[in-house]
């Protein structure tokens, strides 16, 4: 992600993460935001599905005690929904993309 982007999430979150924004394990502060969107992948019991759905995340990270949070990089802004999905017109699942179209 850009420097706009990750202040994209980060403005996303001081708007969403109401509750004092403390680790629920150890009650630090102290976050990180991975600058590289991840993706979740099918479970097909170890095979790759290719073409599969795709979810891309945001990774969050505890300093202090390594707990994470994946925030959906569609709805914090972090990536955007590839136009040529946008024009097909498919009905809209919040998160779900196919075969890595997110980036
Ligand atoms: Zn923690």
């Amino acid at each position: 992600m850009d420097e706009t982007r990750i202040k994209q999430v980060i403005e996303f979150l001081n708007q969403k993460w109401k509750s004092g924004q403390l680790c629920g394990i150890c009650g630090s502060s102290r976050w990180h935001i991975n600058p590289k969107p991840l993706q979740l992948t099918e479970f097909n019991h170890g095979s790759f599905v290719v073409g599969g759905p795709v979810i891309p995340v945001v990774a969050i990270t505890c300093m202090h005690c390594g707990n994470t949070h994946l925030f959906n990089a569609l709805i914090t802004g972090a990536v955007q929904r590839e136009p040529s999905e946008a024009q097909k017109g498919t009905p809209s699942s919040v998160g779900q993309t196919t075969g890595g179209a997110a980036r």
